[in-house]
């Protein structure tokens, strides 16, 4: 197959999705958002305008009660949980965060390229029925149910965000032609994703979670990935994978006590999007979820807009060291045991609950 190259999705709109002053989520994302959708446009890269997710498209995944619930809150401020918050134009933003997923989706289906998707509200703590955890609208759920209409016959969602994506997983937890595999700190908000959570009825073994300890870093996940995530890949072979990726497994995150490193998140995308490559003929869209430190946040977009632009096969970017904020932050948070011990744990729990399900040693 040619090489198609990475288009990015974006807009400079999501900025006027307003949270309370303080609040995590902020408006600021969305500048780091538009520097990387500026630096990648001045190297000739395209950045495709988002469109607004139609009613239908979102009701393939939220009852109508939500959709109605959340459209009411145009125009003014609401506060839906301790956590999320509309302004006036958020109803519309979510929307439009939720459709810039599906002009990846477009990409990705018609020719084999990898999107990357730069939005926010996130969506992935978003219910059929509920917002929650900053989330209005589940966007890589409704990609994953466009993808599915438009013609993918297995679609997989690998969520790396620091946090488990409670609503990708109650979206599709019955639907064995979608996969959701989730590495998560655990325990953490929201509070699911247990490894024994593998899916229900006809979707049991769809869902593989992967809870990690607090404190794990890039050697813990690296081997997350190589015996867990990239085997039940592999052996699904979907005809699309969605990534939700969020930045807040970094080291310097607020929000988490995990120790990835830019590096480590680089090193994740390389073999994600390899694996993507094998199993779908790299039909990959990667969509933003939490990250909340900003300059960790756009340090790991940059390394991720340089995994998904080398062309197809280049061999994974290596390990780099870590920069003075990354040791600094680092030393500052606790570590009670050696690298790769969180890593090894979390392997075998999850080995020992999907080998029913998967080809897992
Ligand atoms: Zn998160």
């Amino acid at each position: 197959m040619p090489w198609m190259p990475l288009v990015l999705v974006s807009s400079d709109a999501f900025e006027r999705h307003l949270t309370p002053p303080g609040h995590p989520e902020r408006p600021e994302r969305a500048h780091v958002f538009d520097a990387v959708a500026t630096a990648w446009r001045a190297g000739g890269g395209e950045v495709r305008a988002p469109r607004p997710a139609t009613i239908a498209e979102l009701a393939a995944v939220h009852d109508r009660d939500h959709l109605e619930r959340i459209a009411g809150t145009s125009g003014r401020a609401a506060m839906l949980d301790p956590d999320t918050f509309t302004s006036p134009e958020s109803y519309e933003l979510a929307r439009l965060a939720a459709g810039a997923t599906l002009v990846g989706v477009d990409h990705a289906m018609a020719g084999g390229g990898p999107a990357l998707v730069l939005v926010r509200p996130p969506g992935h703590h978003a219910e059929r029925d509920k917002a929650m955890g900053f989330c209005l609208f589940n966007n890589a759920a409704v990609a994953a149910a466009y993808g599915r209409a438009k013609g993918a016959s297995r679609v997989a969602v690998v969520d790396i965000d620091v946090h488990h994506g409670n609503g990708t997983q109650q979206i599709f937890e019955d639907d064995p032609a979608v996969l959701y595999v989730s590495t998560h700190q655990y325990p953490c908000y929201p509070g699911t994703g247990a490894v024994t959570e593998v899916g229900l009825g006809e979707g049991r073994g769809r869902t593989v979670n992967v809870p990690i300890e607090p404190g794990a870093g890039d050697d813990d996940y690296a081997q997350v990935l190589a015996e867990v995530v990239v085997p039940v890949l592999t052996a699904f072979a979907a005809d699309l994978v969605i990534l939700s990726v969020g930045y807040d497994a970094h080291v310097q995150d607020p929000l988490a006590q995990m120790q990835v490193t830019t590096a480590g998140y680089r090193a994740m995308l390389a073999t994600l999007r390899a694996t993507a490559e094998a199993v779908s003929g790299g039909r990959l869209v990667v969509v933003t979820e939490g990250g909340y430190d900003l300059p960790a946040l756009g340090a790991c977009l940059e390394a991720t807009v340089e995994v998904l632009s080398a062309p197809a096969g280049a061999a994974p970017a290596g390990s780099a060291p870590a920069t003075p904020a990354e040791t600094a932050a680092s030393a500052a948070a606790p570590r009670a045991s050696g690298p790769g011990i969180r890593g090894r744990e979390a392997v075998a729990a999850a080995l020992a609950v999907q080998r029913p399900f998967w080809p897992l040693v």
